[in-house]
């Protein structure tokens, strides 16, 4: 069974121009992803893939369709009408969103950053540290800067505390917007390594990257989008090469 099924998601956006011109961001969709299965959504920019991830974490309120998620419990909910309350729960357990930016904790070091993430999903707070200190090996951030804010990082630095933290306890559906924009090669080889490992957990990912090679590397299974409609599906050497 899938961990989750968009149906006929549709969102529109009033823009404020004089005439309120609307735009359609997702005009029915219908997607399913499955425990362990890695789905990348491709398609040009405006196409609707951001709307989307964030459609499923609820940052937007959809305008219409089912957004299925199927808790580690074994309950089906709509994420679409759930309330506040219940996705503030959903999302410390059973859904991450990694973006392209380290939100903003100015009070917080970087492995505070890293393990509260884990504490949050669960881990306890020893074994929270020791996950994050393992984590920001991996993505090579140096032991000096353990100690630090988080906004003297540059902007590679961060995106890789951010994808440590985001992956530390992976969730149920863990979804990825551009989560290697910034990074060098090296950085982004290792980063896309810690990636490819989440399927061993079982991990749903539901992704947006921007390079071909990282989808081709990863993805279980590509889903195109056109002007907020599913365009084509497949895996990712049938659709990338023949797009
Ligand atoms: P993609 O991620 O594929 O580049 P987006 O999901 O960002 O596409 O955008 C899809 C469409 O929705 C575009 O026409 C975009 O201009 C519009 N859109 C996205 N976010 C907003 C917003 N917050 N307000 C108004 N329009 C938006
Ligand atoms: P449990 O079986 O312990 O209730 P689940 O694995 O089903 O837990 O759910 C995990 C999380 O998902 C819960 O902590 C809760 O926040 C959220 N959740 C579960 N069921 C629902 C529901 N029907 N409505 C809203 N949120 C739910």
């Amino acid at each position: 069974g899938s961990v989750l099924s968009v149906r006929a998601l549709r969102k529109d956006f009033t823009l404020h121009t004089i005439d309120g011109r609307v735009v359609d961001a997702l005009n029915g969709v219908d997607l399913d992803v499955a425990p362990g299965e890695h789905v990348a959504l491709a398609g040009t920019s405006g196409a609707g893939k951001s709307t989307l991830l964030r459609c499923v974490y609820r940052t937007y309120l959809s305008g219409g369709g089912a957004i299925w998620f199927r808790t580690s419990g074994g309950h089906l909910v709509d994420v679409a009408t759930l309330s506040d309350a219940e996705i503030v729960g959903l999302r410390g357990r059973e859904f991450g969103y990694v973006s392209q930016f380290l939100r903003p904790q100015p009070r917080r070091s970087v492995l505070d950053i890293v393990s509260s993430a884990g504490v949050a999903r669960g881990m306890a707070r020893e074994a929270a540290r020791d996950a994050a200190a393992a984590a920001l090996r991996q993505v090579d951030i140096a032991e000096r800067l353990w100690d630090m804010h988080a906004t003297v990082l540059s902007g590679g630095q961060k995106q890789r505390v951010n994808i440590a933290a985001g992956t530390i306890a992976p969730p149920r559906l863990l979804l990825l917007d551009e989560p290697v924009s910034a990074l060098d090669p090296a950085n982004r080889a290792a980063v896309l390594d810690l990636i490819a490992r989440l399927e061993e957990t079982g991990t749903a990912v539901l992704s947006v990257f921007h390079d071909l090679d990282a989808i081709e590397r990863l993805a279980t299974r590509v889903v195109v989008l056109g002007r907020g409609r599913v365009v084509a599906t497949g895996r990712p050497g049938d659709i990338l090469r023949d797009p």
